[in-house]
């Protein structure tokens, strides 16, 4: 893995309006800041404001065209064999929304969907929801079942996995990499379990399908579909540098050309083709693109993603070309390799500093190195949001709560359900990480 050295840092740090105040931003988990250059991209956007797919004009042909190539780079920076694979949403929570309506019909009475305890609300209460609340409307009794991890070490348990999946198991539901306790499962073996359910799917495929909430893991590593070998992906460009609004979801193409669509409306039909007692949907990816999408967040956070090839290379200060020529496979991972190196270096700094704190514990300690990001702790005796509101008043921006993965909460006996948690990206700095364990100890050390 590549590593940055301070001089690179600083470059990097100029390109963002973070590095003109006096914080620390180690709140990336939730959201990460947008580069100065992707800010200017959506103001020069204006120039050539326009609907896609529904006009005649320069502006609307070349917005367009951006849109389209937009699915191309994000297809070529996952791996995945062709934009046809993809569907743009407002988050990857809409995104995993988007497979729950799509598979909701094909579900029978007595199959069951498996996830984990160490799951994102968004990929818990989706099927929660469908299992609990929308299925037996329709008369059919669908499971939902929760695969353990450890409270040690902070593993998924794959025994557990593996007794949980059976012949009825539709769907295998796992995050990339959790948001709580750094775990980044092992894929390959979750597909393995996945396969030896034995599920006989629609189209006679053997296995569950698997769905990978790759939030965490997308924002601090290559994500490979096609290795991933998973049946869907998900994950949102506002974890890395990219402008709030746009998730995405990557789907095995011959899914996409058998499942029914999330929306309906416009521009997902094929140009005339509705009639009284007929439509026809339109080829993908716009089967799956209902109504007017979010253009200028799917085009800057198609640029993001070329900015960072460009940020983490050489010359950061380099003038960023704005393009849609074909992304390099090798320049993406590249690029990765530095922001996972940098950001994993700080995390094992991070985590080293933090547990010379006298009463505090991190959560998801033994991770291995191959963690996402991130640190969560609790510290006996102390909340906390007093912890994060003290961080606060010294300048650092962390986030106390459960981070939406309440269950794993709850299955640790945390009381309340929270932890205070600090996560880094390719902006940070060491001398930050050494700044933010200063303040923890100060907030754990102030009278209470
Ligand atoms: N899954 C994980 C692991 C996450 O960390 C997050 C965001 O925190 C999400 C899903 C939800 O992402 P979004 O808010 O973009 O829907």
């Amino acid at each position: 893995m590549g590593t940055l050295a301070s001089r690179e840092l600083e470059l990097i740090r100029s390109q963002f309006a973070f590095s003109l105040r006096d914080r620390i931003v180690t709140n990336n988990a939730a959201s990460t800041q947008p580069p100065l250059a992707v800010l200017e991209l959506l103001r020069d956007l204006s120039e050539t404001y326009e609907n896609v797919h529904r006009g005649q004009s320069d502006a609307s042909i070349r917005t367009t065209e951006m849109f389209e190539a937009s699915f191309d780079t994000i297809a070529a920076w996952i791996n995945a064999p062709s934009r046809r694979t993809l569907s743009m949403h407002r988050s990857t929570t809409e995104a995993i929304n988007a497979v729950m309506y799509s598979l909701l019909a094909d579900f029978r009475d007595g199959d069951n969907v498996v996830t984990t305890l160490m799951e994102h609300n968004s990929d818990y209460v989706p099927w929660h929801a469908m299992c609990r609340e929308i299925l037996p409307r329709f008369g059919r009794h669908v499971e939902v079942r929760l695969a353990r991890f450890d409270h040690e070490s902070g593993e998924l348990d794959l025994a557990h996995l593996a007794e949980l999946v059976d012949a009825r198991t539709k769907l295998v539901c796992c995050t990339g990499g959790s948001n709580f306790l750094g775990t980044k499962p092992p894929l390959d073996q979750v597909r393995a379990i996945a396969d030896a359910g034995g599920y006989v799917q629609p189209d006679g495929r053997v296995g569950a399908l698997l769905l990978v909430d790759a939030a965490q893991r997308f924002a601090s590593s290559r994500v490979d579909v096609q290795e991933m070998e998973a049946d869907f992906v998900a994950f949102s460009f506002h974890k890395l540098l990219a402008p709030f609004g746009v998730g995405v979801l990557y789907a095995r193409e011959d899914l996409r050309e058998t499942l029914p669509p999330f929306l309906y409306g416009g521009d997902m039909i094929a140009e005339g083709q509705v009639f009284p007692d007929r439509v026809e949907y339109n080829d993908l990816p716009w089967k799956f693109s209902a109504g007017t999408p979010n253009i200028l967040g799917v085009i800057a956070s198609a640029q993001t993603l070329r900015l960072i090839v460009d940020l983490v290379g050489a010359d950061p200060t380099r003038a960023w070309f704005r393009t849609d020529d074909p992304l390099e496979p090798g320049a993406v991972d590249a690029a990765m390799a530095i922001v996972a190196g940098h950001a994993a270096s700080l995390t094992r700094q991070a985590m080293e500093g933090l547990s010379t704190i006298a009463g505090l514990r991190i959560h998801g300690a033994s991770v291995g190195e191959d963690r996402t990001p991130l640190v969560a702790f609790t510290v006996e005796g102390r909340s906390p949001f007093a912890i994060a509101h003290a961080l606060n008043a010294q300048g650092v921006e962390s986030r106390a709560g459960c981070h939406c993965a309440t269950l794993a909460h709850h299955d640790l006996g945390l009381e309340p359900a929270a932890s205070c948690r600090v996560s880094f990206t390719v902006y940070n700095t060491p001398e930050e990480v050494d700044r933010v364990v200063a303040a923890v100890r100060r907030a754990v050390d102030a009278p209470h």
